[in-house]
């Protein structure tokens, strides 16, 4: 059986690593890149948190989608084939599962072995897919392949110049995406006081919009320029992201949810000012217009771009495949990965979904082979 994988990217090489070697079964990889696995070698800050022991549907937008794949693919069985593949990975407190190396780089060799027999077209885009007497057609070619894998991602941290070229084959599927805005990304901030530009400080925030709570979490908060960053800003933007109107949404900082007996009262009571409490910027903040440090209002303005997101939400809609990801109304056709409308929170749950996605379209191929 000969199977086309549009990408190689996270769940391209991992599907092609686990076909690798699969008797009645060759693969070959179209990349319009010159590399393989980009997004997986920058991911984690270079260091790859591949999954997260702890995978939970409620952490993805499509929650019920999640739930039926992870019945064929959770985060055990994927942790498991990455050392089956030689990489020795690590958990964090947190259930983050990284390289034991802690970088990104080994995991990226790991789907590349030397001596694997892979077949990779680097710097070919696939812009056609055309289906011919049961078999399948990339760009017009006279090349056929049985089933068709795609797999070419999202266009999320990429600068808008190298965005064009990305999933320019959907439309001879006539497929489209729902709208894909950044996910994982930072805030811009409405009114922001620059002068907090470089402070970094701890804080539990909540997701508000007309005073209805939508998200709450405890982490380390980066101010920049012009808006916030942080693991727990990210993930504050991916619930954002699924509010179909999004006026009036605000973040409220309580920066001393460690203390909940505090009191700014009696604290100023006894110390006239909260240099003891507050990094020092917003310290200088709070002398110039007073604010309660236990609700720090700040509205947000937008996301930061798409290219300073990690992934996108939007994507081929879920209902557009089965449970075993095979694309309906077009036999043969499996998606995997971020091209569907499939975005987690930070914690290496979105490179844990390419890599479930790849595990189960593996089980049906070859399946189909036999
Ligand atoms: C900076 C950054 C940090 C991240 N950190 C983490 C993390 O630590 N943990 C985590 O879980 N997730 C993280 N992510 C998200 C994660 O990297 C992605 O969700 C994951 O890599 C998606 O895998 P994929 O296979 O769907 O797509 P990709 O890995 O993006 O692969 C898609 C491939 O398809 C190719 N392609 C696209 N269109 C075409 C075409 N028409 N023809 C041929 N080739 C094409 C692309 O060049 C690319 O190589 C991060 C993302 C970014 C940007």
């Amino acid at each position: 059986m000969q199977i086309a994988i549009v990408g190689a990217g996270t769940s391209g090489l991992f599907l092609n690593r686990l076909l690798s070697g699969r008797k009645g079964l060759h693969t070959t990889l179209f990349e319009q890149s010159e590399k393989a696995g980009t997004k997986l070698r920058a991911s984690g800050g270079g260091k790859a948190n591949l999954l997260n022991t702890d995978i939970r549907p409620e952490h993805y937008n499509h929650p019920e989608f999640l739930r039926r794949l992870l019945q064929q693919a959770d985060a055990a069985r994927v942790q498991r084939l990455w050392e089956s593949f030689g990489l020795l990975t690590r958990s964090d407190d947190e259930g983050r599962v990284y390289p034991l190396s802690l970088c990104a780089q080994t995991a990226v060799d790991t789907l590349l072995p030397p001596g694997m027999d892979t077949d990779i077209r680097y710097g070919c885009t696939v812009r056609e897919l055309q289906a011919e007497n049961g078999k399948w057609h990339l760009n017009g070619e006279a090349e056929s392949f049985d089933k068709v894998v795609l797999c070419s991602g999202s266009p999320a941290g990429m600068i808008p110049d190298k965005r064009k070229a990305y999933n320019a084959y959907l439309h001879s599927l006539s497929l489209e995406t729902t709208p894909l805005s950044p996910s994982l990304v930072g805030f811009r901030i409405r009114r922001y006081p620059k002068r907090l530009n470089g402070c970094r400080a701890k804080a539990e925030v909540r997701l508000l919009q007309n005073q209805r709570e939508i998200f709450r979490e405890t982490g380390e908060i980066t101010f920049k320029e012009d808006g916030l960053s942080g693991i727990v800003i990210l993930n504050a933007s991916a619930h954002y992201n699924r509010l179909e109107n999004k006026e009036g949404a605000y973040l409220l900082l309580d920066f001393l949810y460690a203390r909940p007996e505090w009191s700014l009262q009696e604290h100023l009571r006894l110390h006239r000012d909260l240099s003891g409490v507050l990094h020092p910027k917003l310290h200088a903040l709070y002398l110039q217009q007073a604010f309660d440090p236990k609700n720090f209002r700040l509205d947000i303005e937008a996301p930061y771009d798409l290219a300073f997101a990690q992934v996108c939400h939007g994507g081929i809609p879920v209902e557009k495949v089965d449970d075993t990801l095979a694309l309906r109304g077009h036999p043969g056709v499996h998606i995997a990965g971020e091209l569907l409308d499939i975005d987690g929170v930070c914690g290496g749950y979105n490179l844990f979904f390419a890599c479930a996605c790849a595990c189960v379209i593996a089980d049906n191929l070859c399946k189909d082979a036999h």
